[in-house]
């Protein structure tokens, strides 16, 4: 019977225990989950790293894996403790919940929603209409599983589609760029701008004062990646000239966002605080199930981290 760790912050023992166990179960396997194996009996750890703490993975010599309850796991990555797989999370709660909260921001700056909600004010202005989606050119930077999730919601919505990766892809309803040529062709004229890149030393300030002037005029940001990706000071700039009308980011470069950061109080920032979305116990602990079968049968373990690529 494999031991499995559950090593992460306290509130999360109670939110997965139970799924976790009754996805094992379900699974037809014998898993014995705790919070306190002694180390030289771990196979498996189920891991979220606490808040602002690095974990020594040194006394876990007979781990075979460690599964990361986040899909990002920069914080890890370069763990040098770490020499065992390190497994990111592909969780399809997780990504049904990015799929609805890029799609409703999407749809927010596409139809212009903020007008007619902050214009309550008694007068019938009936001369404009809402766009289509197909006039609408999106481009999302990153169409891993939850950028190319985005990718088919929206092009289901009739939005033309671009997604941008690190090597050449092809999925079917988005226009595949990949490299920095690539970068130029799928931001340039780029309405909305969709940010789901993993934090890594290439994708940090992906967008600067030079890839927001490739942008169609008037552009929006919605980025629910990683603050890094962004230049601050050009996002802050494009606002003011008008190059970018609105930014919707839900991840910034210190978390919380200082109570005093200008992004608060910015009337073309909206702050969402890092809730775009997260990984659903009940979903995760299927796939934590899974992958530790894998192991247990002798297969490749799926959604391996590739430490060098740091994502
Ligand atoms: P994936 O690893 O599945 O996808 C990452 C995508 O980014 C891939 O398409 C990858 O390219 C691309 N990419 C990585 N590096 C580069 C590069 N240097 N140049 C071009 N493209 C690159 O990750 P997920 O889709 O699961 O998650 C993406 C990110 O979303 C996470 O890392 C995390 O930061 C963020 N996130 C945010 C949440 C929130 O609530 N705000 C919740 C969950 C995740 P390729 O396909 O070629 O590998």
């Amino acid at each position: 019977m494999p031991n499995i760790l559950f090593l992460a912050e306290d509130p999360l023992w109670d939110e997965y225990r139970d799924p976790l166990n009754k996805a094992f179960q379900a699974a037809g396997f014998d898993g014995d989950l705790r919070t306190d194996h002694s180390p030289l009996a771990v196979d498996y750890i189920v891991y979220g790293p606490k808040r602002g703490q690095g974990d020594d993975f040194r006394p876990y010599i007979n781990v075979k894996a460690v599964m990361s309850l986040w899909a990002g796991v920069e914080t890890i990555v370069d763990n040098p403790t770490l020499t065992k797989p390190l497994i990111r999370m592909v969780d399809d709660g997780l990504t049904n919940g990015m799929v609805e909260w890029v799609t409703g921001h999407t749809l927010r700056h596409h139809l212009g929603m903020d007008t007619h909600i902050h214009q309550q004010d008694g007068e019938w202005r009936n001369t404009t209409y809402p766009p289509l989606a197909s006039q609408r050119p999106v481009t999302i930077l990153g169409i891993g599983a939850l950028g190319a999730a985005c990718g088919q919601a929206l092009h289901a919505l009739g939005f033309p589609v671009t997604g941008w990766s690190r090597g050449a892809k092809h999925i079917p309803n988005i226009r595949c760029m990949h490299g920095d040529d690539g970068l130029q062709a799928a931001l340039k004229d780029a309405q909305i701008v969709i940010l789901l890149l993993p934090q890594t030393p290439e994708t940090e300030n992906i967008l600067t004062a030079k890839t927001l002037s490739l942008l169609a005029n008037g552009a929006f940001v919605i980025n629910p990646g990683r603050g890094p990706l962004i230049d601050d000071e050009a996002l802050l700039l494009a606002l003011k000239t008008g190059q970018v009308a609105h930014a919707t980011l839900d991840v910034f470069r210190t978390e919380p966002l200082p109570q005093d950061h200008p992004f608060w109080s910015h009337p073309q920032i909206t702050v969402t605080p890092h809730i775009a979305s997260t990984t659903r116990p009940d979903t995760a602990a299927g796939v934590i199930t899974a992958n530790i079968k894998r192991g247990e049968s002798g297969l490749p373990f799926a959604n391996v981290v590739d430490r060098g690529a740091g994502y």
